[in-house]
């Protein structure tokens, strides 16, 4: 190869490094520098049963120092998403303290500590949720956990007896908390959490913080649409009231929910006529069928992480609009159910059903 045609590779080869780093978006960056100096000297972790989510309560570099020096956490995902290596995955990191789950004591010899800059009330970045979402989602698989063996660090913590509790109790942190709540669960990809507190049912502990036990156990959503900046999660407009939930009718199977919209308005009952004339010509075909050849056929496209991000699960309270924003009903939101898939030009918002996961095609120029 001539030294011309040397740079031209070499040239072509940046322009496609340059082209493809947003396609990393969906993939992890690991970082090895801070690295614990513990690691050889803590324990091999027996069991893991948990994974637990905390927030580190001040900034980036702070943190990772002290998280290294200390060997307090496996992984520390900062405000880029970077994934900082802190204890090795099958060491016992120091992140859990006091700590109780189930009746089980000392989290650290059964638990991952994944630890996130920033604070326990406020958003964290996309690029932290994605990361997350990407991570736990490994670790889960590895170990073989449940959404709801993700819990935040104050699900397991607990505080010994002092001047204002007499016993041990609950609520001796509120590390992580926002990781209970339902729209940043959602983003997490994660379809459950635990439904009460283990300990306190059975009389291990008392509530030490009620606000604390709304947050976890309760609906209490301080970061519903201060969440997903990249898919517009603008105030609802008229679309809020379209698609309050009504209760279902009898002929709703027991278990599933149906979300019904109200009555359309005169001009989108036009729309909806002229639809209905559409599918009715385009014979008996289900709406999920009718996809362009570009458009994706099965469940294994849209897990394609360079292609698609999937942005939530419909249910309660989750709309197709709360779920995927302004571009629920856009020809790049795609709509997954049982095997059928729909496009968001084409759904019908009257019979979008609850576990329906929605994902959205990512920008074109990025797929390239
Ligand atoms: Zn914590």
């Amino acid at each position: 190869m001539s030294p011309r045609n040397i740079s031209g590779v070499l040239k072509s080869l940046a322009m496609w490094v340059a082209l493809s780093a947003p396609l990393c978006a969906g993939a992890l960056s690991f970082s090895n520098r801070y690295r614990s100096p513990r690691n050889p000297e803590r324990p091999i972790r027996k069991s893991t049963r948990l994974i637990v989510l905390h927030t580190t309560e001040a900034g980036a570099r702070s943190s990772l120092n002290k998280l290294s020096e200390r060997g307090e956490a496996h992984y520390c995902i900062d405000e880029k998403g970077v994934v900082h290596r802190i204890v090795d995955k099958n060491r016992e990191a120091f992140h859990a303290g006091r700590s109780m789950w189930c009746g089980r004591e000392e989290c650290d010899d059964h638990s991952i500590g994944i630890e996130v800059v920033g604070y326990h009330n406020k958003p964290v970045t996309l690029a932290q949720l994605d990361a997350i979402r990407e991570l736990v989602t490994i670790l889960k698989k590895e170990y073989r956990l449940k959404d709801t063996q993700v819990v935040c660090h104050s699900h397991v913590a607990y505080g010994a007896p002092n001047k204002w509790q007499k016993r041990n109790h609950r609520g001796r942190k509120r590390c992580g908390m926002l990781f209970a709540m339902p729209s940043v669960r959602q983003k997490l990809n994660l379809r459950s959490k635990p439904a009460y507190d283990p300990d306190v049912r059975a009389k291990r502990l008392t509530v030490g913080d009620p606000y604390l036990e709304k947050v976890l156990y309760g609906n209490v959503d301080t970061m519903a649409g201060k969440l997903g900046r990249n898919i517009a999660l603008e105030k609802p407009t008229f679309f809020s009231s379209f698609f309050k939930k009504n209760p279902p009718d009898n002929s709703s199977e027991a278990g599933k929910e149906n979300y019904y919209a109200k009555p359309p308005s005169a001009s989108s009952l036009k729309v909806s006529e002229k639809n209905k004339k559409n599918e009715q010509t385009a014979s008996a075909k289900k709406p999920g069928r009718k996809i362009s050849s570009s458009d994706p056929k099965s469940l294994r496209d849209l897990e394609d992480r360079m292609k698609y991000i999937e942005v939530g699960v419909l249910g309660k309270g989750r709309s197709p609009y709360a779920v995927a924003g302004k571009s629920w009903n856009s020809k790049s939101a795609f709509y997954y159910n049982r095997g059928t898939i729909t496009r968001g030009d084409r759904l019908n918002p009257k019979k979008v059903k609850a576990g329906t996961r929605v994902f959205i095609r990512k920008i074109r120029s990025n797929i390239k």
